[in-house]
């Protein structure tokens, strides 16, 4: 039986399972979209990221109207962390993967900048260090979950483990593909243990990335974010998107789902995250604990 109440997306609705629906289905601003249904990859599908758009903004335009819905969706997370916070029942965590330059940095910026810090992590993984390589993979992750009442956010996650491990032959074949189910047997400890997970990989094209390095170089305040790993790591373009197809045709659960955001429209990218991270805490119905006191035997003196 599982102990806590977590609402997993894919148990209420119907998707489409290749790609993104048809543009002529939607209807832009006027809609009421449903960005949880709309981008979540169903678990047991076979995902091919070429059949997904990355310019897709399901008709909507850069602009006021957009920057107002987008301060909307700022504040009504915040009230949601906050209502988190004082509930005390569940913990969210937001894992961000992608190619670089795809926009990881700026998207928990985005997210970040609506929410009261003292409720948020954000964790960044990077090569891991001797004592991390001395333990299990899950380790260093498992040390970083958001505690009850926070987010966390994970820059990167247990999800390079089959990513670059995988395109770098980091470990043998055998140990990184037991880690598909591990990683899956993990998240489900963590989902039956209060933790709600979403998971963003934001998609951009290759073009799009030669853009975003091009900008780096010409941006003398951009410069500083030039790597060499990215640009030797860009030859690896096509074993790593399939490297991604793998992690989230294998790890996109019921309970801690895979979302493919397309991610060429930096504000895009940032309205759809919103949305479904807005959409995600909704959805666990939470409320304020009553007052540890009765107010009526309250007086002043
Ligand atoms: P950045 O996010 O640009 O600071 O780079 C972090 C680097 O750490 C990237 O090159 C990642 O591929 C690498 N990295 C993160 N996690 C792992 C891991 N588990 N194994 C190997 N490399 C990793
Ligand atoms: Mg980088």
């Amino acid at each position: 039986m599982i102990a806590y109440d977590t609402p997993g997306v894919t148990d209420q609705y119907e998707y489409s399972v290749k790609g993104f629906s048809p543009i002529n289905e939607r209807d832009g601003d006027s809609a009421i979209m449903d960005y949880r249904k709309e981008f979540v990859v169903k678990p047991g599908t076979k995902v091919k990221l070429s059949k997904y758009d990355p310019d897709e903004t399901l008709g909507h335009h850069k602009g006021p109207k957009l920057d107002e819905k987008l301060a909307k969706l700022q504040s009504k997370l915040d009230s949601l962390q906050y209502l988190m916070y004082a509930e005390r029942k569940h913990a969210l965590l937001v894992v961000f993967q992608a190619i670089d330059a795809g926009g990881k940095d700026g998207t928990i910026r985005h997210v970040m900048s609506g929410v009261n810090p003292e409720g948020c992590t954000v964790t960044s993984f990077k090569v891991p260090s001797a004592e991390e390589l001395a333990h299990d993979f899950l380790w260093r992750i498992h040390k970083a979950m958001p505690v009850v009442g926070d987010i966390g956010i994970f820059n990167r996650s247990h999800y390079e483990d089959v990513l670059v491990a995988r395109v770098h032959n980091l470990v043998p074949k055998e140990v990184w593909s037991a880690r598909y189910d591990e990683i899956n047997a993990f998240e489900k400890l963590m989902t039956e243990n209060r933790v709600t997970i979403v998971k963003f990989y934001l998609h951009i094209s290759k073009d799009e990335q030669k853009k975003r390095f091009i900008e780096r170089i010409d941006d003398v305040d951009k410069r500083w974010k030039i790597s060499i790993a990215d640009f030797t790591e860009r030859k690896y373009w096509d074993d790593y998107i399939s490297a991604y197809e793998h992690a989230i045709s294998r790890c996109s659960t019921s309970g801690a789902p895979w979302y493919i955001i397309p991610a060429n429209k930096k504000w895009f990218r940032n309205l759809a995250v919103s949305h479904i991270l807005v959409e995600t805490l909704e959805a666990l119905k939470m409320k304020f604990p009553k007052p540890a006191v009765d107010i009526r035997d309250l007086k002043w003196k």
